[in-house]
C-alpha cells in the first residue's frame, strides 16, 4: 500500500463517544467511518469500540445483527481497539459483566479476563499520567468507571499499568486500554493502532 491510501478505520456507533475517536483517527491520518451495520463492518480494515456502556452496546450488537459478524472479524484476525467499555468487549472473560439477562458480552479479540466497572468500586472516574511501553513518554489517562484486567493469557503483551493494575494490553493487532486517550488531545495511542493497521492492510 502507499501513504495516499489512507487505512479504513470504523468506529462501532450503537453508543458511546464514537465523535471523539472519529477525531482521533482522523488526525492520526487514517480514514474513519462509523459502523451500525454488518454492511459497513465488511467496509473497514479495523475497527474501534469506543467507550459507553458494555452491557447496553451488547444489546444493541444483537439488535443491529453485529454480534456473530464482528466475532468472525476479530477471529478472522481484524485489527481492533477498544477503550474502556471497547475493552470490556474484547475480553474472552468478563468478572462483574452485569445484570442478569442484560450481560456485557466477550468478543474474544484479546485473550484476557477483564472485572468491569473494578475502578469505579473504589472511585468513579480519576486520571494520571502513566507509562505506556511503545510510546515516547507517559501518557495522560483519563479512567471512567472503568475496568482493569485480571488476567492475560501468555500471547498478550501488557502495555501500561496503573499501580498494580493492568490498564493496557495488546495481543497482535488487538489493542486495548482502560483508559479514553480520545477525551485528550495526544493521539499516540491512535497513531499506534492505525500504524498497526497499515503494517497489516
Ligand atoms: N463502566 C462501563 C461499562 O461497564 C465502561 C465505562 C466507560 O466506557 N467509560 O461498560
Amino acid at each position: 500500500m502507499t501513504q495516499s491510501t489512507p487505512v479504513r478505520v470504523g468506529v462501532l456507533a450503537l453508543q458511546g463517544d464514537t465523535r471523539e475517536h472519529l477525531a482521533a483517527l482522523r488526525e492520526a491520518g487514517a480514514e474513519a467511518s462509523t459502523v451500525r451495520r454488518a454492511s459497513e463492518l465488511d467496509a473497514v480494515d479495523a475497527l474501534i469500540i469506543p467507550g459507553g456502556e458494555s452491557t447496553t452496546m451488547s444489546h444493541l450488537l444483537r439488535e443491529f445483527e453485529l454480534l456473530e459478524p464482528l466475532r468472525t472479524r476479530l477471529a478472522d484476525g481484524m485489527p481492533a481497539y477498544g477503550s474502556c467499555a471497547g475493552m470490556i468487549l474484547l475480553a474472552t472473560e468478563i468478572l462483574d459483566a452485569g445484570a442478569e439477562g442484560r450481560e456485557a458480552v466477550p468478543l474474544g479479540g484479546i485473550d484476557m479476563t477483564v472485572r468491569r466497572n473494578a475502578f469505579g468500586r473504589q472511585v468513579d472516574s480519576f486520571e494520571g499520567d502513566i507509562d505506556f511501553d511503545g510510546l515516547d513518554g507517559p501518557a495522560h489517562a483519563v479512567f471512567i468507571r472503568a475496568p482493569w484486567v485480571e488476567r492475560v493469557g501468555p500471547d498478550v503483551q501488557v502495555l501500561a499499568r496503573a499501580g498494580e493494575h493492568i490498564v493496557a494490553v495488546r495481543q497482535g493487532q488487538v489493542l486495548a486500554t482502560a483508559f479514553h486517550p480520545e477525551m485528550t488531545g495526544d493521539r499516540r495511542v491512535h497513531k499506534l493502532f492505525v500504524d498497526v493497521v497499515a503494517r497489516r492492510a
